[in-house]
């Protein structure tokens, strides 16, 4: 097998160097300013080993990979009664698409697009305060990053929630087919909020260690969720996670993965590694576009694609 550090080395050397890197979100103002000359990578085996290249220690806003973890959490508080107000098919449209919500009354695709991102997290609210449910979300990123200094970038959140029109429009609508349950204000400020999630590669990559390894921590053996859990959100991680993109994701990386607009990708080789790339820079469709290269170049090199080397 080629050698893992020689492997992550040379993939963030020609990421530094490439020129082609995306355009950065610029309907979030706070994340236009973002530079897109950086690249980071964490790669975490089995053992707990980082194997990390680039900017893998800057903090970088999360944004739609949280939803990987309010999914988890939802799951965890109301288990499979969360598919009454989410479906996990691929939407095939854009991450902020209202188009679908019309015929299939207010029931979103999926648990990864904004509006089924959104219906989530008001399952999480169930009428408890923001700040509660917020602090919850917090929390369990903190569990399972095993990292208590992970924080939200408020600036990135007071910057959504003051642009943040489509979503509004997102939720006003599912509250018209009542899918939400709580004020629309309450669910859209804690998924502004937990959006606005910043960590680095290495802190994401971590927390992402359940979903590689049968739903526990390897490292501290805490259980998070069952072994069938795991491979269930993998699986919506894969056909869901990049959006409108998940085919050309499956297809090229061939691993579960979930994107976000800050540039993050958290992608899960169940068995192997949890890795985290970030490249602020997208693509057409809102997925890191060096990200994507970065993940690609790691499964063909280490053979990790999920469908075989
Ligand atoms: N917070 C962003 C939004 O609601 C998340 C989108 C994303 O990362 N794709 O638009």
């Amino acid at each position: 097998m080629p050698d893992l550090n020689a492997v992550v080395a040379e993939i963030a050397e020609e990421m530094r160097q490439r020129t082609d890197r995306g355009e950065v979100a610029t309907y979030i103002p706070e994340l236009a300013g973002v530079d897109a000359g950086q690249f980071g990578i964490a790669v975490i085996d089995a053992d707990g080993a980082v194997t990390a290249g680039g900017d893998a220690d800057v903090p970088f806003s999360i944004q739609s990979v949280s939803k990987v973890f309010t999914l988890t959490l939802a799951l965890g508080k109301i288990g499979d009664r969360l598919w009454r107000h989410v479906g996990r098919e691929p939407s095939g449209s854009a991450f902020n698409s209202i188009v679908q919500l019309e015929y299939e009354q207010g029931i979103p695709r999926n648990p990864f697009i904004n509006a089924g991102a959104i219906a989530v997290t008001d399952q999480i609210l169930a009428g408890h305060e923001p700040r509660e449910a917020l602090g919850e979300i917090l929390r369990f990123m903190h569990f399972i990053a095993d990292d208590p200094s992970i924080t939200i970038d408020e600036k990135v959140a007071a910057s959504e929630r003051r642009t943040g029109f489509r979503n509004v429009a997102l939720a006003n609508y599912m509250k018209s087919f009542g899918v939400l349950q709580n004020p629309v204000d309450y669910t859209l400020g804690v998924y502004f909020h937990h959006c606005s999630i910043a960590m680095s590669c290495r802190q994401l990559a971590m927390a992402g260690r359940f979903l590689a390894w049968r739903g526990k921590n390897p490292t501290t053996g805490h259980s998070v969720v069952s072994p069938e859990r795991a491979r269930r959100i993998n699986a919506i991680m894969l056909t869901c996670g990049h959006y409108d993109g998940s085919g050309e994701f499956a297809y090229r990386v061939g691993l579960p993965g979930k994107s976000g607009v800050g540039g993050g990708i958290l992608a899960i080789a169940p068995g192997i590694a949890s890795i985290a790339v970030w490249a602020p820079g997208l693509d057409s469709v809102g997925n890191s576009h060096l990200g994507r290269i970065a993940l690609e170049r790691l499964t063909k090199r280490m053979g990790w694609s999920i469908f075989g080397d």
